[in-house]
């Protein structure tokens, strides 16, 4: 690679998230950012639960650290309330699979009513607003939303949100095409196969202006999975510019003439939009994310 092709493009932006922030995997958590830090200096998104699994812990560390984080650059996001997808089984047999099977039933915003999506947003916005936090993206669990769950968000305060093929600019901004590179850690052959769809999803995206990378607790279990992360981090790096999801979608509201997979309008149908509503050949089931 010469030095000018090593030269980072501002325009190419990198989003590196932190998923399923809550007391239970904050030691987990601990672990991604100390492995990402260790080659990269560079601001996180930290999609936030504030209920986790409705579990009681509270955590005056977890909440230090994630204060911590907002002071250094990083940004906090709401990920759902509890991550737990409470509701009746219904719809067809793709939605079913989808949330019984293929999401292990954490696709909280799968199937709301309207007006419980509502509810369970204002629950999130209150706990952050309790701590000071204001949020400007949402990231449903599973990154699943049905339409009450769309519809409560064209009504909330938010700039953008994420399935994980694309990137929502709410607000009336472009939508991206950006599938998400993400492990499937919780089993031998995932571990495995993960790594290496991740990378062909690097590759296909080089010329993309954003490619999201997502990290999970569970992740941060297996040594192998965290040395490719530091690879594929410095690899993109030399490229691309590591930014919050919050100003990426600043960046893409302001700049719509950004070129590779920007549609225009905001999010149409969804019921409930699929972890992979377009599956490509680099999309088996291997890289597929449950929470
Ligand atoms: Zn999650």
């Amino acid at each position: 690679m010469s030095p000018i092709e090593a030269k980072p493009d501002k325009a190419q932006m990198l989003c590196v998230s932190i998923h399923d922030v809550a007391p239970a995997t904050w030691p987990d958590c601990l672990r991604l950012v100390q492995a990402i830090r260790a080659v990269a200096d560079i601001p996180l998104t930290w999609l936030v639960v504030p209920h986790y699994h409705f579990r009681p812990e509270r955590s005056a560390a977890m909440e230090a650290g994630l204060g911590a984080a907002l002071a250094r650059g990083d940004e906090l996001a709401l990920h759902g309330y509890s991550h737990l997808d409470t509701e009746a089984n219904g719809g067809g047999l793709r939605a079913r699979f989808l949330r019984n099977v293929y999401t292990r039933r954490e696709g909280e915003f799968a199937a709301l009513s309207l007006d419980e999506a509502r509810r369970r947003l204002a629950l999130g916005l209150d706990w952050f607003a309790e701590r000071g936090w204001t949020p400007s993206g949402f990231v449903p669990p599973a990154w699943l939303l049905g339409e009450g769950a769309w519809q409560a968000l064209r009504e909330a305060p938010f700039a953008y949100t994420t399935t994980f093929s694309h990137f929502h600019c709410l607000r009336g901004g472009p939508v991206i095409k950006s599938p998400s590179m993400v492990y499937a850690a919780r089993n031998r052959s995932g571990r495995w196969l993960s790594p290496k769809v991740a990378d062909a999803t690097a590759a296909m995206l080089a010329d993309s202006p954003l490619v999201r990378f997502s990290l999970h607790p569970p992740d941060a279990r297996y040594p192998e999975l965290m040395r490719h992360t530091q690879r594929v981090l410095e690899k993109l790096l030399a490229r691309r510019s590591a930014v919050t999801k919050a100003e990426c979608a600043r960046r893409l509201a302001g700049e719509e003439s950004v070129t590779g997979g920007v549609t225009s309008g905001g999010p149409s149908s969804h019921l409930p939009s699929s972890p992979d509503p377009s599956p490509g050949p680099v999309h088996n089931a291997a890289s597929r994310p449950w929470c």
